[in-house]
């Protein structure tokens, strides 16, 4: 039976965002010699001319180095920010300060916030949180269109740091006109994933969804899960997006800070019994936004994310405006490593119940594949997959082998490098398994993923063109003639 343990194909992925400390070209290429699989772009921060340059950079470094960069077009949602500030400035607590609506530049005592409403709707005695809580204030009383507040934690806010209202009932739209003009942006220049934030319901996904299809598109969707009022309804938004990803910042200002933990346990393991994809995101390593090294508590909370065999753990600040943005997804890389390769030494994780509605066929397929895989001790569980589903039924069983994920399709395949252990590759359409197998044996010698002789599973369709039609799981020896087929549904 192979060596698998050092396999450093299995393995968490890692998501930076990009930003003025990794945007430059050189940075951008030691970010993907450092380990980085997929790159965020928040529409919070900069302009399109800023995320236009960004989005080119990516393309070429990832063209240049043959690597798959996923890009992630992260939507604001109904964020509320602070307006620009010139200089940091220092809030002492017991302090005054008026919160007024709009965008004129921040002093001590007077901040604008991004909010219309502000004045109607948040009332004596809420709230206000900013920069994902680290300063506090409480409303005491409002004054014409201001507010007055007192200072209750004090510290430094910044230019358009984030504002949380979790006492008010607030009248905002699921998508606003900012969104929609980043979701024009983001479609035409042909983004992998549309992220959303601050969703509350399904019907906010569905409204989302229903944009991008007017506008002759169908990229997938991750819903950002901040808001308790999601927690109301995960199972439904699970079921419903793409991909998950655990917003830490403003879930744990939302909510109880205390209860974030279990929280991210409940929604990686919900993600992963359906099959969807699910990343964990922010302060994973705060500190190394100053610091070249970081906390024990931080690494131990990248391994905790590993642990729970998320697909993918993201970087936030570390590499958008940190000062070791490098240093910060090569720890992470080194933690990923270290963690998996403990995990594979460990008994085999039991798989969760094949239980998937919308795709029967097909994730029973997949089933048979990974136990074939598994009792066999294979190299590699080699993939096709239209549209990616297919990969995503395997991918869930977090194997400690390798996953090809060949696809003809370049959006899937970048969009594939978010799924935990999958290494994707695009392929020229083929018509039937057996050329498939032959495309395989010459890609897994020539990346010497396997050699002459090794016995790998291979999951494919008789009809590769159709869309949902997997239904054949075989067993190849790499470099054999013909193959013996081991399940067909
Ligand atoms: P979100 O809630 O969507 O995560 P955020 O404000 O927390 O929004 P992050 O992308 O998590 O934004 O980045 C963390 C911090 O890094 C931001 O608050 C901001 O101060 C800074 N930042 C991120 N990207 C940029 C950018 N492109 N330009 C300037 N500052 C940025
Ligand atoms: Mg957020
Ligand atoms: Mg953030």
């Amino acid at each position: 039976m192979p060596d698998n343990s050092d396999n450093r194909h299995v393995r968490t992925k890692i998501i930076a965002t990009i930003g003025p400390a990794s945007a430059d070209p050189q940075k951008l290429d030691a970010l993907c010699e450092a380990g980085l699989d997929v790159c965020r772009i928040n529409f919070s921060h900069g302009d399109h001319a800023a995320h236009e340059a960004v989005l080119n950079t990516i393309r070429s470094v990832g063209t240049r180095r043959g690597t798959p960069l996923a890009v992630i077009g992260d939507l604001c949602g109904p964020k509320i920010r602070l307006g620009t500030c010139g200089l940091p400035l220092a809030l002492a607590p017991g302090a005054r300060v008026a919160l007024v609506p709009g965008g004129a530049p921040c002093t001590t005592t007077r901040l604008s916030v991004s909010y219309p409403h502000l004045a109607d709707e948040v009332l004596p005695g809420h709230r206000v949180l900013i920069d994902d809580g680290l300063v506090r204030l409480v409303v005491r009383e409002r004054r014409d269109d201001a507010l007055e507040c007192e200072v209750v934690a004090g510290g430094v806010v910044s230019s358009r740091k984030g504002v949380n209202l979790p006492d008010s009932t607030l009248s905002v739209p699921a998508l606003t006109q900012k969104d929609l003009l980043d979701l024009d942006w983001a479609l035409t220049h042909g983004v992998d994933y549309i992220a959303l934030s601050f969703v509350r319901q399904a019907e906010d996904l569905y409204e989302l969804r229903r944009q991008i299809k007017a506008r002759g598109h169908a990229t997938p969707v991750i819903v950002k899960i901040e808001k308790p009022e999601a927690l109301e309804h995960l199972d439904e938004l699970i079921e419903s997006s793409d991909a998950v990803l655990v917003a830490r910042g403003d879930l744990g200002v939302e909510t109880d800070l205390w209860r974030v933990p279990v929280v991210q346990k409940d929604i990686v393991a919900r993600c992963r019994r359906v099959g969807v994809p699910v990343i964990v995101a922010t302060q994973m390593l705060q500190t190394m936004i100053d610091n070249p090294i970081p906390t024990r508590a931080e690494v131990s909370d990248v391994a905790n994310a590993v642990f729970d065999q998320a697909d993918a753990v993201m970087l936030s600040g570390e590499t958008a405006v940190g000062q070791y943005p490098v240093e910060a997804v090569t720890m992470m890389n080194r933690i990923v490593a270290a963690t998996g390769q403990f995990l594979a030494a460990s008994p085999p994780f039991d798989p969760p119940p094949s239980v998937a509605v919308h795709y029967r066929p097909t994730a029973a397929v997949a089933h048979a594949a990974v136990q074939a895989a598994r009792d066999l001790g294979v190299r590699l569980v080699a993939v096709w997959s239209a549209t990616g589903t297919t990969v995503r039924m395997v991918a869930k069983y977090r194997l400690p082998m390798p996953i090809l994920g060949l696809t003809c399709d370049e959006h899937v395949q970048r969009q594939m490098n978010l799924l935990y252990g999958v290494i994707p590759v695009r392929v020229p359409p083929l018509d039937h398994p057996a050329a498939m197998v032959r495309t395989l044996d010459a890609l897994v010698l020539e990346r010497r993923l396997a050699a002459p002789g090794d016995v790998i599973v291979v999951v494919t369709s008789t009809r590769p063109t159709v869309a949902g039609a997997t239904d054949t799981a075989l067993v190849h020896r790499v470099g054999a003639e013909g193959v013996s087929p081991l399940a067909g549904v």
